[in-house]
């Protein structure tokens, strides 16, 4: 790691009050250890008996230790209730670190998965943002999320779910869980429906598949942006695709250390991939799991040698890649929104 440089010291001085945005973090992983612990001790033989356990299940190892992890944070979701105070645990951290945008992804099939009702979920988070953006903390978009290993069909339901009762905060629909259970060409027919739908279609790609899974969701599924993408470095010709289609990658540098994904964090690619001409936003992806703030984020994006203009650079993607404007509408111009977005940027 290299010391800042000037300009990058410059940046940081002004960060708290910049506004900023996060296009990559999910719901769940939002949890607090608090809030985890309080939940899972609920019942007998709690998964997070205290927060020393959940230290200890935070030290991964692997991508399977991390869905284990993150299956095991789900199931001490039981009711609306539940999902509504992870919702503060996130909307909390948005306040903090003052994000005045952030798209969270939301899996209702891990709703469905727990035994709960999606409709009353939905609603519950709904109030829980609404009145974050009702007290001016900033805006908060939803993007549908759904299992890459639990195949099509249930990436259809959830599409189901949102048709017979849209959700006017969603504007997105991506695919999370394990990259490699199942190739991109397998969801070619949701992804036509995505978009379809007025949903912008998102992958996660390139964080434990290589940079041929990159190049097939590119291709195949014509995705808007991409969640991690950062083994796209290791192909040449994948790079040059997704910096002529100026296509984002949503990259979490703790995340991808935390899980092993990248194994040495002072070789990350993504100052690479930026250098490319790929464009890049930073996000927290996980940040009650990893413990990362989007503040950490960028100080590790400077120590990795990034200079003040480029780290301004990766803040603005976050403005442009956002599937919306970073101020909520008023109550008169809430609407279901479009995509492709209207020409605002
Ligand atoms: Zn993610």
């Amino acid at each position: 790691m290299r010391p800042l440089s000037p300009g990058a010291a410059s940046f940081f001085q002004s960060f708290r009050a910049t506004r900023k945005g996060e296009l990559h973090l999910h719901l769940e992983g939002s949890i607090s250890t608090g809030t985890l612990v309080r939940l899972s001790t609920r019942f007998r033989n709690p998964a997070f008996p205290s927060a020393e356990e959940v230290s200890r299940r935070k030290r991964l190892h692997g991508p399977s230790s991390f869905l284990e992890l993150y299956r095991d944070v789900c199931r001490c979701l039981k009711s609306s209730a539940d999902y509504a105070e992870v919702a503060r645990d996130l909307a909390q951290r948005l306040r903090r670190e003052r994000i005045a945008y952030a798209e969270v992804y939301v899996s209702p099939a891990v709703v469905e998965r727990i035994g709960l009702s999606w409709s009353e979920v939905q609603g519950a988070l709904e109030t829980v943002f609404a009145g974050h953006e009702a007290a001016g903390a900033g805006r908060i978009v939803v993007l549908l999320d759904s299992v890459r290993q639990w195949g099509p069909e249930t990436a259809e339901r959830v599409l189901d779910l949102h048709e017979s009762s849209p959700w006017p905060r969603v504007a997105g629909f991506g695919l999370g869980g394990d990259e490699t259970a199942l190739p991109a060409r397998e969801f070619r027919r949701v992804f036509d429906r995505v978009r379809s739908l007025a949903l912008a279609p998102l992958i996660h790609a390139g964080e434990w598949g290589g940079a041929d899974g990159v190049a097939e969701a590119v291709e195949v599924l014509k995705p808007v942006r991409i969640a991690h993408g950062i083994r796209a470095v290791e192909d040449a010709a994948v790079v040059r695709l997704l910096a002529r289609r100026h296509l984002p990658l949503d990259i979490c540098i703790a995340s991808n250390v935390a899980t092993g994904a990248v194994l040495d964090g002072r070789n990350h690619p993504v100052l690479r991939l930026l250098r490319s001409g790929v464009p890049v936003s930073l996000s927290t992806d996980d940040p009650g799991l990893f413990g990362t703030t989007l503040r950490g984020e960028f100080v590790r994006l400077a120590l990795l040698g990034a200079s003040g203009r480029e780290l301004r650079t990766v803040l603005a993607a976050s403005r442009r890649g956002a599937l919306r404007p970073f101020s909520p509408p008023g109550p008169a111009r809430r609407s279901r929104g479009t995509f492709p977005p209207s020409p605002r940027r």
